[in-house]
């Protein structure tokens, strides 16, 4: 091979090594799904009002690219359950879960939403959330702050961009 067709394929391979990505599909659609979640706009009780500042020019979950809360379930991907979940509102609840595309994730916001909060003892409510939808994330407070809000999104983060991570997590290894 002569020295000009030598460089040349050189060239070549480092343009390549540069410009090309190999990957999976499913990799990317993770990844792409890990970084613009949808949630349904739904509030339950006063972990809402935490919710609505962290949409607000203060904490501005935009940054993360998750600011666009759909005002219908059938054009979102996460459910924030931020607030009590009484026993009346359960079955509404779970339509709107129900309605939502898949692939979906839930998020429980606050201590009445992970486990029936300080009115866990009362005759209307549900001790947690889990009990009426599958919950992927659970943020602890009453109420939670905006901060724990992002930091719980981000955890959802993880957990949709790396599946394979989170399930060896899961069995201890
Ligand atoms: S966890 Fe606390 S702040 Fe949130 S809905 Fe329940 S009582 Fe209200």
């Amino acid at each position: 091979m002569d020295v000009t067709k030598e460089k040349e394929l050189r060239e070549a391979e480092a343009m390549i090594e540069k410009n090309v990505l190999v990957t999976s599909i499913d990799k990317v659609l993770n990844w792409a799904r890990g970084h613009s979640f949808w949630p349904v706009t739904f509030g339950l009780a006063c972990c809402a009002i935490e919710m609505m500042a962290a949409g607000g020019p203060r904490y501005d979950i935009s940054r993360f690219g998750y600011e666009v809360f759909r005002a219908s379930p059938r054009q979102a991907d996460v459910m924030i359950v931020a607030g009590t979940v009484t026993r009346k509102m359960a079955p509404l609840l779970r339509r709107i879960y129900d309605q939502m595309p898949e692939p979906k994730w839930v998020i429980a916001m606050g201590s009445c939403a992970n486990a029936g909060g300080p009115f866990v003892d009362s005759y209307s409510m549900i001790p947690g959330v889990d009990k009426v939808v599958p919950v992927d994330v659970y943020i602890p407070g009453c109420p939670p702050r905006p901060e724990s809000l992002i930091f719980g999104l981000l955890q959802l983060q993880q957990k949709v961009s790396n599946p394979a991570k989170v399930r060896l997590l899961k069995h201890g290894k």
